[in-house]
Formats: structure tokens, C-alpha cells, sequence
């Protein structure tokens, strides 16, 4: 029995991965890792299909649109590097960063959180000051509740402040008062809460 080795095996797969190879840019090594075959074996299946000049263009073009660009997970803030295409849509690293995210705060614990972070920075934390904060929760949350940062900031018994870091010092009293909160983690203030 002779076994043919000019064809293909599984034309029809083939087809699919010289169709999303064409239409979609997609590299051959995540081709390789999608199918479960070798980059060398994509790269044989691609050419065996056929590209043509303009395709070729096309492709490369479509190869530079998908990649990777500094991408930050806006609940626990880790860096990661993304497809552009993909890092315009997402939100969170997993699922778990999604429901914490998503978790539901009583408003003494959006307080809570604004006190711990103006102990630790020595200021009224701003928008920037939250987003950039790991786990803390997204200045989103304040104006849903108080309709603006710097009505939340007053609640919380805070100087207002918007601009960010140095335009107000916390007051002695408020540290006084607070002080505490400088020895615990944002959780355990939050639990506190
Ligand atoms: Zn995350």
C-alpha cells in the first residue's frame, strides 16, 4: 500500500488554516498552538495553499495590527503584553480580578479605602491615585455614589483634592485620627469598615 505524501491528510483543515492565515493574519506559530501541529508544518500547509502578492501585503499588514502592546489589568494593575486588538477590549486578567472588581462595597468601605490610601500616600487620593493602587476599588465607584472624587473625598473627612500628589497634605488631625490605618493592608482596612 502506497501512502500519498504530496496531498494533505486532512484537507479540510487545511483549508481553515489557510483561510484564517489570509483573512486574519494570524501567526503560524498560534496556528500551530490552535491545531495542536508544528509551526514548520503550518508554514508547509500555508505555502501549499497559496499566497499572492497582494494577500502577502495584506497578511503583514494584518500581522502588525496584532501586535502586542503594554497592556494593565485595572483591578490588580499587573503589566502584561497584549495583541493591540485584544488589549482594546480587556478589562481584567481572569475572572477573579473581574468579581473583585465587581464586588459589591458598602460606602464605609469606599471610605475606608480613601482614608487607608491618603495614610499611605500623605495626601487625598485623587482618580489617579486609585486607578493606580493595586486592589483599590475604581474611582468609577465614588462617582456613582457621591457624584463626584471630591464630594467622596469630603465624607470621608479628607481635604478635597483633584489634582493628586502634593496639593494637599493630609491634616494633622485626620492623621491623628487615622494613623491606624498605616499598619494594615487596604483588606484588613476595608474589613474594618
Ligand atoms: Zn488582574
Amino acid at each position: 500500500m502506497a501512502t500519498r505524501n504530496t496531498g494533505s491528510r486532512n484537507p479540510e483543515r487545511d483549508r481553515e488554516i489557510h483561510k484564517e492565515y489570509v483573512e486574519k493574519g494570524t501567526s503560524l506559530r498560534e496556528l500551530g498552538a490552535k491545531y495542536g501541529i508544528s509551526y514548520e508544518r503550518v508554514r508547509l500547509i500555508v505555502e501549499r495553499g497559496g499566497i499572492s502578492p497582494e494577500q502577502k501585503v495584506r497578511i503583514r499588514r494584518m500581522q502588525s495590527d496584532n501586535r502586542k502592546v503594554k497592556w494593565t489589568c485595572e483591578y490588580c494593575k499587573k503589566r502584561k503584553y497584549l495583541p493591540r486588538s485584544e488589549a482594546q477590549q480587556r478589562r481584567f486578567c481572569d475572572r477573579q480580578c473581574w468579581s473583585l472588581a465587581y464586588r459589591t462595597y458598602t460606602d464605609e468601605q469606599l471610605l475606608m479605602a480613601l482614608r487607608w490610601l491618603a495614610i499611605q500616600l500623605g495626601h487625598t487620593p485623587g482618580n489617579k491615585d486609585l486607578e493606580g493602587h493595586p486592589g483599590a476599588p475604581s474611582h468609577a465607584l465614588y462617582y456613582k455614589r457621591w457624584g463626584s472624587i471630591l464630594h467622596a473625598q469630603k465624607a470621608a473627612g479628607l481635604f478635597p483634592n483633584k489634582r493628586g500628589p502634593g496639593c494637599s497634605p493630609i491634616t494633622p488631625a485626620f492623621d491623628g485620627k487615622w494613623a491606624y490605618l498605616g499598619r494594615m493592608t487596604l483588606e484588613e482596612a476595608m474589613k474594618e469598615a
